[in-house]
């Protein structure tokens, strides 16, 4: 895996002398270096700047070095920074202090060359690895989150995000709309071109859904050929207005595939809280699901809402609740 950062050395050290030396090896070897000569200086600058190992002089001029090196490790955000202590000859409880302390290694004063530099390798190697594996545990949550066919979120991260942003809705009084999102006839495309080209429209028609909604909205597998748009701080009209446009699209895109060029439509069920009668996520999915059932029973390539009205008062054909 390529590093896109170069590796970045700090060196912390009230000797000037010591500083250019190691300055001039770390160049040498193809290191990037900062400097710092006082631990106050190094303290305010190692937990913005990037870096990825420091070389630490035990005996500062303002502090203990072990100390700073404890304050650093104490920082979760450079818990996995590589650091060496630059100890005096023969100081053996300097070296266990360092170590029990959080340092990775140490170096006695004066040191060899070859051996620092064989020391920074040696930690240069472990950082690398912890580099790869934050980067891949980056990738397994990222996958374990996404739906493999059309790189939508999956029903999982869906749920849980519905979760999320319902109890943030009810705590704020703030609108919150869900689109449940069906293709009509999808069986028939599957039956008349195969079920390859049929995936091949399930990708297409995602990528509408992703590029259609906001930064803070949701786009989700929900099902097989079904899928939800959360959409926070939208209200009911709001969300009809944008399930509208998205019915539109779909209509109108003509599908390339393997198989030629196909058209689908869509059926759409919207529902938004605050809603008198949905007091949990799964009722909001209820109510999304029983207007897009309307819209399927209505003849299907359209959008339906929610209804709102008391199925007790003033009930007529025009009125009735379904929910
Ligand atoms: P309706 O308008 O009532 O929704 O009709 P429909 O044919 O879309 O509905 P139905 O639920 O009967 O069929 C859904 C179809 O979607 C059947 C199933 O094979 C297909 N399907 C579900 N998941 C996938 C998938 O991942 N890939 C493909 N190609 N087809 C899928
Ligand atoms: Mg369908
Ligand atoms: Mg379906």
């Amino acid at each position: 895996m390529p590093d896109p950062q170069p590796f970045q050395v700090a060196v912390v050290d009230d000797d000037p002398a010591i500083r250019r030396l190691v300055r001039l090896l770390l160049k040498r070897g193809g290191y990037q270096s900062v400097e710092f000569g006082t631990g106050e200086e190094a303290r305010a600058q190692l937990t913005t700047l990037q870096w990825d190992l420091a070389i630490l002089d035990r005996r500062l001029p303002d502090m203990d070095g072990v100390v700073l090196c404890q304050q650093l490790k104490a920082d979760p955000a450079l818990r996995n920074r590589y650091i060496i202590m630059l100890t005096g000859e023969d100081d053996q409880e300097d070296k266990i202090q360092g170590l029990d302390l959080g340092a990775d290694d140490y170096i006695t004063k004066p040191f060899q060359y070859p051996e620092l530099m064989a020391r920074i390798r040696a930690g240069k190697r472990i950082v690398d690895l912890q580099k790869e594996l934050v980067e891949s545990n980056r990738r397994l949550e990222q996958l374990s989150i996404t739906d493999g066919l059309t790189r939508l979120h999956n029903h999982r991260y869906f749920q849980d995000e519905l979760l999320r942003a319902f109890e943030e809705s009810a705590r704020y009084v703030r609108p919150l709309s869900l689109a449940i999102v069906d293709l009509d006839f999808f069986k028939k495309v599957n039956d008349t071109y195969g079920h390859a080209t049929g995936d091949e429209v399930l990708k297409t028609i995602s990528k509408i859904f992703q590029q259609s909604i906001r930064a803070t909205d949701l786009a989700a597998r929900y099902g097989g050929e079904e899928f939800a748009l959360m959409l926070p701080e939208t209200t009911l009209n709001d969300a009809m207005a944008f399930a509208e446009k998205i019915r539109e699209l779909v209509e109108e895109m003509r599908i390339e595939t393997q198989a030629g060029t196909i058209s689908a439509t869509v059926s759409v069920g919207v529902a938004t809280v605050p809603h008198p009668r949905i007091h949990s996520p799964k009722e909001l999915i209820v109510a999304a699901d029983k207007a897009l059932y309307r819209a399927k029973k209505n003849g299907r390539n359209q959008v339906q809402a929610e209804r709102r009205t008391d199925p007790n008062r003033g009930r007529t054909a025009k009125t009735a609740i379904d929910n």
